[in-house]
């Protein structure tokens, strides 16, 4: 997705973000997936269950097994944030939102000692709670991927009645929906209208012959 002549642990880590972002749109907001709807949850013990499932169990930021309602409200405002950006009209206008998460979310570059000695860089503060770190990241990814060129790779599917984004890694970058069921179930409603203009016409034609 990247130019190869970046560092591969560098794309790995703007991959591994960009995905979160789109894990995290698709798990924690309302709106409709795969034409069916799909809404927040009110009680508390299923937001946090739902809001811990949305976090990814490895990669660059600590693993998560337990959450309080604060961190979980976090979770869900970022979703809301992150979809904002999703769904802007145009590059410039995600840029505006993207700015004003680096800001919120105080994304910057900091060098952490890992416990195995390594040098690690991480776009949040170790000390971030779990929402400012993976707001950070997303946000960082986000930017990133405007500056580069790639920002068209987010997308919100095209299927009727479903809502969820979707990050495009094809090599040719024409992806248009966010599962392989909402695209057979597009191909399916347009070769069934297909049919049914196809088959009008020659209704027409009988009736007129009567
Ligand atoms: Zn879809």
């Amino acid at each position: 997705m990247v130019e190869m002549t970046t560092n591969l642990r560098y794309i790995s880590y703007l991959d591994r973000n960009a995905q979160m972002a789109v894990q995290l749109v698709n798990a924690l907001t309302a709106g409709m997936s795969g034409g069916a709807p799909i809404a927040i949850p009110c009680e508390p013990a299923q937001r946090r269950t739902t809001a811990l499932s949305a976090l990814p169990v490895a990669g660059d930021h600590h693993v998560v097994d337990k959450l309080d309602d604060l961190a979980t409200d976090e979770l869900y405002r970022l979703a809301a944030q992150l979809r904002v950006v999703f769904d802007a009209p145009s590059i410039d206008a995600a840029a505006l939102e993207v700015c004003k998460l680096l800001g919120a979310y105080r994304a910057g570059p900091e060098l952490v000692l890992e416990n195995g000695g390594r040098w690690s860089l991480h776009f949040h503060s170790p000390y971030a709670g779990v929402a400012a770190a993976r707001g950070a990241g997303c946000a960082t990814a986000f930017a990133v991927m405007i500056e580069i060129g790639e920002f068209d790779r987010f997308g919100v599917c095209e299927a009727h009645n479903c809502d969820r984004v979707f990050l495009d890694a094809s090599r040719n970058g024409c992806k248009r929906f966010c599962s392989t069921a909402c695209m057979n179930r597009t191909k399916a409603t347009q070769f069934r209208n297909r049919r049914r203009e196809a088959d009008t016409p020659r209704i027409v034609e009988i009736a007129a012959d009567h």
